[in-house]
C-alpha cells in the first residue's frame, strides 16, 4: 500500500517529520502533496511551492528517508473535484493520511481509504506557533528539522515573515 500525506508545509516541522518516520517504516514509502502550491508571500503561507519541497528534501535527507515521491498541488476551489485533482497529479496510492474532517471525508466520498495519524507534541510543533515565534522574534529553531533551519536561514524567511507581518496602516 503506498500512503499520501497532504499538508501546506509552512513550514515543514518536527511533528511533519515525526509523521513521515512512522509512514516510512509502516508502508516502505510515502508521498507528500504540498498543498496550496500556488500560494506564498501571505502570513499562513510565506513560503513557495519551490521552497517547501527545497526545505522537505533537505530534511528528509538528513533523516536517512529516500524513499518519498513530493508532488505540488494548487488548489482548485471546487471541493467536489479535488480528490481527483490530486489523483490526477500524484503517483498511484491507496491510502490518505489526514486528521482534517473535510480532507476525510472528501477521500471518503472518492472511495479512498483514510487513516487518521497520531499528533506528535502538537502545542510546540505546529506550522502556526513557528510562524508566531518568528514574528514575536522567540527560539524556533528547536521546532524543525536542520534541513528546514538551514533553507529558511538561506532564503532569509526569517525577515520575509516579520515583513509581512507589518503595515503601512496607522493603526487605530
Ligand atoms: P499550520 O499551523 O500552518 O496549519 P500544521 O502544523 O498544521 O501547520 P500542516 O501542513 O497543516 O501543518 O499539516 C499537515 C498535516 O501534518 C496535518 O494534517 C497533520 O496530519 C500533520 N501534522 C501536523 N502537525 C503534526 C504533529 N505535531 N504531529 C504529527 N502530525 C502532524
Ligand atoms: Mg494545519
Amino acid at each position: 500500500m503506498r500512503p499520501l500525506l497532504i499538508g501546506r508545509f509552512q513550514p515543514f516541522h518536527n511533528g511533519h517529520l515525526w509523521l513521515v518516520n512512522r509512514i516510512v517504516r509502516e508502508y516502505g514509502s510515502i508521498i507528500i502533496g504540498i498543498g496550496s502550491a500556488q500560494e506564498s508571500h501571505t502570513l499562513v503561507n510565506p513560503f513557495t511551492a519551490g521552497e517547501r519541497h527545497y526545505m522537505i528534501q533537505k530534511s528528509l535527507e538528513e533523516a536517512g528517508i529516500h524513499d518519498y515521491y513530493l508532488v505540488p498541488i494548487e488548489d482548485i476551489y471546487r471541493n467536489s473535484l479535488w480528490v481527483s485533482h490530486i489523483t490526477s497529479l500524484a503517483p498511484p496510492f491507496d491510502v490518505a493520511i489526514s486528521g482534517n474532517p473535510l480532507v476525510k471525508r472528501l477521500f471518503m466520498e472518492a472511495g479512498k481509504k483514510v487513516i487518521e495519524p497520531e499528533m506528535h507534541n502538537r502545542e510546540l510543533y505546529s506550522g502556526r506557533e513557528i510562524r508566531k515565534r518568528i514574528i514575536a522574534n522567540e527560539p524556533w529553531k528547536d521546532l524543525v528539522p536542520n534541513g528546514t533551519y538551514r533553507v529558511i536561514l538561506e532564503i532569509d524567511g526569517e525577515n520575509r515573515i516579520r515583513d509581512l507581518s507589518k503595515t503601512d496602516e496607522i493603526i487605530k
